[in-house]
């Protein structure tokens, strides 16, 4: 199998994502082509051929003529599935491309099992094992899901690509969502509720130990849905992306959404009941308690010091 990997580039920069999707085509056990509209001075450390067009021609952001421009390469390459990351980005161009291809699309992939893709279901309680069957396929890939084991390495062969047609959409900008005073992505220490705190009452538990470490409390999706903490203080896919010196979760499960916004953290620690909480796999000490026991006596101690 080949699969084209669609690499991002944002404010003159070469995302980090695109070494997500090489990992994916690794996993896939499939060879790999890579399209980036960029810019020469911003190139990944890549093993293969990569067609880059000049963003400072075809616009960071413009999915009429970076579809254009991918069909080209695909036309080419003739790529049984084409990969891209499920980011603003993705949302965007993926299903255009798919469209054009009358190709199949599977979104937000977070693991390959015996060929199958894996993808969410049910708000992410479920998996469900997606068998592609059709000739070709485009799919989003989860932020944080898939990750290389060794460094990145090597210098990719660059084939220039240019289109003619300047499109119908006018990229204005980007705009940095509002963060309403509290900006976690600068806290080094963050301590973040999840459901498992149980009412609105024990978020304040998780805020005292967060103001006893001198950091940020923070909030998985659920305790955001429920109201309980305000949606600026998310951490997750659809949140902030954090990486503190030292990141406390409380309750809080460690669904793929919610590692790919703070696994970056320099050390964690999760407080769950369950010994087998998917947060174990991230964390550096887990804490095998009921919180509402121990977070007050922790902070107690802190504030004691
Ligand atoms: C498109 C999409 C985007 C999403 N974006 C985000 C996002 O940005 N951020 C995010 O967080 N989620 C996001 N989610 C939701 C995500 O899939 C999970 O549902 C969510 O992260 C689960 O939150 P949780 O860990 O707090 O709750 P749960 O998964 O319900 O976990 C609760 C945990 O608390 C533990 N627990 C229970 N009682 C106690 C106790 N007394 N003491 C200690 N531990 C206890 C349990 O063992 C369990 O591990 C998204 C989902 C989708 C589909």
């Amino acid at each position: 199998m080949k699969i084209l990997l669609v690499a991002e580039y944002r404010d003159g920069k070469l995302l980090g994502s695109a070494y997500e999707l090489i990992a994916f085509a690794q996993k896939m056990a499939a060879d790999s082509v890579m399209f980036l509209a960029g810019s020469e001075a911003a190139l990944p450390a890549y093993d293969g051929r990569l067609y880059l067009a000049d963003a400072a021609v075809c616009g960071e952001f413009n999915p009429d003529v970076h579809k254009a421009l991918l069909l080209d390469v695909i036309a080419r390459e003739q790529p049984e599935m084409i990969a891209f990351s499920h980011s603003s980005y993705g949302w965007d161009l993926a299903p255009r491309v798919a469209f054009a291809l009358r190709a199949a699309q599977v979104s937000e992939v977070v693991d390959v099992a015996d060929g199958a893709l894996v993808v969410p279901a049910c708000n992410a309680k479920l998996r469900r094992n997606v068998q592609v069957k059709t000739a070709k396929t485009v799919v989003t890939l989860q932020a944080g899901a898939f990750g290389l084991a060794d460094a990145p390495a090597g210098t990719p062969a660059v084939e220039k690509i240019s289109a003619d047609a300047a499109g119908k959409l006018e990229f204005g900008g980007y705009e940095a969502a509002e963060q309403g005073g509290v900006d976690l992505s600068k806290a080094e220490v963050i301590v973040s509720a999840g459901r498992g705190v149980g009412k609105p009452e024990n978020v304040a538990m998780v805020a005292a130990l967060a103001k006893a470490l001198k950091g940020e409390y923070g909030a998985s999706r659920p305790v955001v849905d429920s109201g309980w903490v305000e949606h600026k203080r998310q951490v997750g896919t659809t949140g902030q992306s954090v990486a503190p010196k030292l990141y406390v979760a409380c309750g809080i499960s460690g669904a793929i959404q919610h590692l790919a916004g703070m696994k970056k953290s320099e050390f964690i620690v999760a407080i769950n009941t369950d010994k087998d909480a998917p947060i174990g796999e991230v964390a550096d000490v887990l804490v095998v308690a009921d919180l509402k026991q121990f977070v007050p006596l922790l902070t107690e101690k802190l504030q004691a010091l």
